[in-house]
């Protein structure tokens, strides 16, 4: 049932692009979104250039205009999250400039906002009630850990004994092993404690920032839910993983202004999001050898890129004019994976 919903998605690798709506008192920009296809298609404009070539046509598996809801975007999440609980591994990220959607895509505006959550609150929510309506025979167990990769350093977001300290990565080999095993697991067993928790996350992510979204903007937090089930009539145990991310911002930095730390910065982040480029169009390409050691990123999501493990990014849009060359690298980011 689920699992033939999933299957029915073409390939282990999908493609949404998401617009955002010009937010309130920007409503005389001009927008580069030309044209929006039922079936993946959108066209590009430059409106400040003249002439034939001023047009891009780009597809996906999807395309989300600026009026469509959060609960839009998620219904087409949706399967791949609940094939989490037949036991696969699914990775879904968010790519794009600073300011273009993707901690809206990915957590929502405002917590306290039910209606606007993003895909990570509604992503438990609904494992929690499958798991619920699955009690007569499966009986499941739902674990979660947070980190932030920060300079090619791995640091625990959900730690509350102060600074969060550095991480190793483990290179597992086993299906389903852990990837950062000293980052603590947290069972949840309802939406409440994930809330809970997530406010820890949030803290911890500020720590040590000039500002919050500074910070948020400079590195990847990855959310991962673990899920372990055990058939009450066989014993036969099953284990799924979700892998929420929500990547550093793709914005090329300046290297004549960028110095010092704000330089480093953006290496690591180019470098990281260009591995997982070359990760994700490996896996594409189906080649031999997936390029997995070339950023701290894609060795923590190693188990869970490739292989049977479903891999969705959200490649996120700013529609205004003066984002138009950062609007057309991410779309360039995107059709190589895609
Ligand atoms: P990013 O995480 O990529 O830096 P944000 O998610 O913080 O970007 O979004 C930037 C601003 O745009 C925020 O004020 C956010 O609430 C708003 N925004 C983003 N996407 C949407 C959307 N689909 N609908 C309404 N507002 C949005
Ligand atoms: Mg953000």
């Amino acid at each position: 049932r689920l699992y033939n919903e999933v299957q029915d998605l073409k390939g282990n690798i999908r493609v949404y692009c998401r617009i955002r709506p010009f937010l309130p008192g920007q409503s005389k920009k001009l927008t580069t979104v030309e044209y929006i296809g039922e079936n993946g298609e959108l066209v590009i404009i430059n409106p400040a250039k003249q002439g034939k070539d001023n047009r891009r046509l780009f597809k996906f598996n999807k395309v989300f205009g600026p009026t469509c809801s959060q609960e839009d975007v998620f219904l087409d999440t949706q399967p791949l999250i609940r094939s989490v609980l037949d036991g696969y591994n699914v990775c879904i990220f968010a790519y794009g400039q600073t300011g273009s959607g993707k901690t809206y895509t990915m957590s929502g505006p405002d917590v306290s906002l039910r209606t606007e959550w993003g895909v990570n609150y509604r992503a438990l929510n609904d494992l929690f009630e499958i798991s619920q309506s699955r009690k007569g025979s499966i009986s499941y167990e739902i674990g979660v850990q947070m980190v932030e990769i920060y300079n090619e350093q791995v640091r625990d977001l959900l730690s509350t004994s102060g600074l969060p300290k550095r991480l190793g990565i483990w290179n597992t080999t086993q299906p389903n092993g852990l990837a950062v095993p000293d980052a603590g697991m947290h069972p949840v067993r309802s939406t409440g404690d994930v809330l809970d928790l997530m406010k820890i996350g949030l803290t911890n992510r500020a720590v040590g920032a000039t500002a919050l979204n500074e910070r948020s903007s400079r590195s990847h937090s990855v959310l991962t839910i673990h899920v372990r089930g055990v058939d009450l009539e066989t014993d036969a145990i099953l284990r799924g993983s979700l892998h929420l991310i929500d990547l550093a911002g793709s914005e090329r930095v300046d290297r004549s202004e960028a110095t010092g730390d704000r330089l480093k910065e953006a290496q690591h982040i180019n470098k990281s999001l260009s591995a997982l480029g070359d990760v994700i169009f490996a896996l594409a390409q189906k080649t031999p050898h997936i390029p997995y050691r070339n950023s701290k990123l894609t060795q923590v999501l190693q188990s869970s890129l490739g292989g049977q493990a479903k891999t969705l990014m959200f490649v996120q849009i700013n529609p205004d004019v003066d984002s138009y060359s950062e609007t057309i690298s991410t779309l360039k980011f995107a059709e190589r994976v895609s």
